[in-house]
């Protein structure tokens, strides 16, 4: 009996300790995805946080953390703010259009470490459905030094000025100033078992 109520009593430490590490965990990822300036940290912030995620995601308002919130919260993901401020307060979200292009149809791309069949594979097919609804062509160089689109798998802090989180799965460079070699580029997180 005693030793049952020490378990159930460390199970429920355990378990509140646990609750908080998510909690906490929840809030950074609200603030990191641009639904909050800094960690949300009082009620009203947290809530209308998660309220401002849910409606993003096609979810249930309820302001809270519940099961269906918080498994699409922690899925690993774009790195990315869903949101982002438009430099006059309003919240934009992040798939619009752009002014940059490339200044050419035809691309070279190549991956920078651990090439494999199934890379290629995967890659190739990926790159075919842009270029079966678009005007690009992508060909493919095994020295990928000198291609426009360079795919890398690396992982933490990477040197880029995006270091990647525990849930980032990728992210990419838009050809903003096609004479910077990170132009195109793809990294992808390498800490993360992407099989
Ligand atoms: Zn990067």
């Amino acid at each position: 009996m005693k030793e049952s109520f020490v378990a159930l009593m460390l199970a429920c430490i355990v378990g509140s300790c646990l609750a908080e590490l998510t909690d906490k965990r929840a809030m950074t990822l609200l603030n990191r995805y641009g639904f909050s300036d800094g960690e949300p940290s009082t009620d009203s912030d947290i809530k209308r946080a998660i309220e401002d995620f849910q409606d993003f995601h096609s979810l249930e308002q309820t302001g809270e953390l519940d099961k269906e919130t918080k498994a699409l919260l922690h899925m690993p993901r774009c790195g990315l703010p869903d949101v982002q401020d438009d430099g006059n307060g309003r919240r934009t979200k992040r798939f619009v259009t752009t002014p940059y292009k490339w200044d050419k149809f035809h691309l070279t791309w190549g991956i920078l470490n651990y090439t494999t069949d199934l890379q290629l594979q995967v890659f190739n097919a990926a790159l075919q459905f842009w270029s079966d609804d678009s005007a690009l062509t992508f060909e493919y160089t095994a020295d990928p030094t000198s291609v426009d689109i360079v795919i890398s798998f690396v992982s933490g802090d990477h040197g880029d000025g995006y270091p990647f989180d525990g849930t980032d799965l990728a992210h990419a460079f838009l050809p903003v100033d096609v004479s910077d070699p990170i132009s195109g580029d793809v990294h992808l997180n390498d800490a993360i078992n992407l099989g």
